[in-house]
């Protein structure tokens, strides 16, 4: 017999069924044995009967919660008064006939079944397949796998292509802290994991693809925050060619906006067409760039969508922009060095570049910031007056020789987006931490707990890289 999910067996009243999975709870009731069973599709009661077979009344005597096992049985209707609201399978259970034990289990170092558990996250990290098998981890992981499709076919029925850009890149000045990746082959120099593929999409456009999409893997070697994972994280990355700004919002608020109904019809959205709102009053009213505009705070399921455009094309130079430009320099760019100022604001970059407004747009939700973006600088003469404002040497703009060197050869008006996967689909999860919608997340302190990561590496290894590490306590 072919074994059929639980969420199947529920429409097979009167039938025997082959059912595989998990051991959920299990409890005597006199001489029946009762337990959940659980598999990707839910949870099902089984009853062993005292008539069961030899072997299953064993195996019922020794299954305890997380055994593997297999169950042949009828399912049948609950007895009136014994069913289960709560359950999709409540209204069924399967009578056992057979029962094998497929794998044991050791008892799990938290509950999986309980929907309150104390677990702290150290243990759930460490025991992260233990901790998916959650319930509320599972719907959230299989939303975030939702929400991919969702945009996929989205954006490929609109012509998009989707591009798979390098994991092994270059170490360019672009914003944050790189990840380096020895190289073996050329003793002493250093691949980067990208920060995003900014570098890469404006590039596409340079050869002419107009409309590239990713679900981009970006590597920041920051400090955590709060609603940002260290390490690496998900942006669904969008690049298009002769567009303007309003093409950009358009495409990515029909795409959101249909989403949410078509994945998550109990969410209402505070506003439709969203408010697009200029960063000079949105600063004046609300006093921060990410405004919370739901009506009800309290409301779960109230989605405040909002845009934010015509940023300053720069901020004050911080310690932190020190990847950026100088760390000596006045000014640091307010999104990334390759955001396009306004035209009639050009004049500006000259005589008080403070007041320069930009192509830049943030897509706020909830009072959080879930993507950015911007038209692009496509004039060689306007990236270098940036640069120059942001203090770069002549070396730091060696580094991006190649994609000046590219806007040699036609390159197209362009601009795009990357709304961050990985809090877009928390918040819709309606997950406070970043970290419940992520597989495998590293903690606040960027380790995995569950795979030992970051770990030492042999004195071999090294050797091969010409690495010798100087001092561990640092
Ligand atoms: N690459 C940018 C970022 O990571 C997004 C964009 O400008 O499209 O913020």
């Amino acid at each position: 017999m072919d074994r059929i999910f639980i969420g199947d067996a529920i429409n097979k009243v009167g039938e025997v069924v082959l059912l595989k999975g998990w051991v959920h709870a299990r409890r005597n009731l006199g001489k029946m044995v009762f337990f959940d069973l659980r598999d990707r599709t839910g949870l099902m009661q089984v009853v062993v009967p005292p008539k069961a077979d030899e072997a299953a009344l064993q195996a019922a005597k020794e299954i305890r919660p997380e055994f593997v096992v297999a169950v042949t049985g009828k399912v049948q209707a609950r007895k009136p008064g014994s069913e289960n609201d709560k359950l999709a399978s409540g209204k069924v259970e399967v009578l056992a006939e057979s029962l094998e034990i497929i794998n044991s289990a050791k008892t799990p170092p938290f509950e999986i079944d309980n929907e309150e558990r104390q677990a702290n996250e150290e243990l759930r990290l460490k025991y992260r397949y233990l901790d998916l098998r959650h319930e509320r981890m599972t719907r959230n992981i299989k939303l975030r796998s939702d929400v991919i499709r969702y945009v996929m076919d989205y954006l490929t029925d609109r012509d998009f292509t989707y591009i798979q850009t390098p994991m092994l890149s270059k170490s360019t000045p672009e914003g944050a802290r790189d990840y380096l990746v020895p190289s073996r082959v050329h003793r002493g120099k250093f691949f980067a994991l990208p920060q995003s593929p900014q570098q890469y999409k404006q590039l596409l456009m340079v050869a002419g693809f107009e409309r590239y999409f990713q679900i981009a893997p970006c590597f920041r070697d920051e400090d955590a925050r709060a609603d940002r994972s260290p390490g690496e994280f998900y942006q669904i990355d969008i690049e298009m060619s002769f567009v303007e700004q309003a093409d950009i919002l358009d495409l990515t608020e029909t795409m959101f906006s249909s989403m949410v109904k078509k994945l998550f019809p109990k969410k209402r959205l505070t506003f439709e067409p969203w408010p697009r709102l200029k960063h000079a009053d949105v600063m004046q009213q609300y006093g921060t760039d990410k405004p919370d505009l739901r009506k009800d705070k309290n409301n779960a399921n109230e989605l405040a969508f909002a845009w934010v455009t015509d940023f300053p094309l720069f901020t004050e130079q911080t310690k932190e922009d020190f990847f950026h430009g100088s760390g000596k320099s006045k000014w640091a760019p307010s999104h990334h060095m390759f955001t396009r100022p306004k035209e009639e604001d050009l004049p500006l970059l000259d005589s008080d570049p403070g007041k320069v407004r930009s192509y830049q747009h943030d897509l706020v939700l909830n009072g959080l910031e879930v993507g950015g973006g911007s038209l692009r600088i496509h004039n060689t003469a306007v990236q270098e007056k940036v640069w120059n404002l942001i203090g770069f040497s002549t070396e730091q703009k060696q580094q991006f020789a190649h994609l000046i060197e590219a806007f040699t050869y036609g390159v197209p008006p362009h601009g795009g987006i990357a709304p961050g996967l990985d809090r877009l689909v928390s918040i819709l999860c309606g997950e406070k931490n970043i970290r419940e919608v992520i597989a495998f997340p590293l903690t606040g302190d960027v380790r995995d707990p569950l795979m030992g990561a970051p770990a030492e590496v042999s004195a071999e290894q090294l050797e091969e890289l010409g690495i010798k590490i100087s001092d561990k306590s640092e």
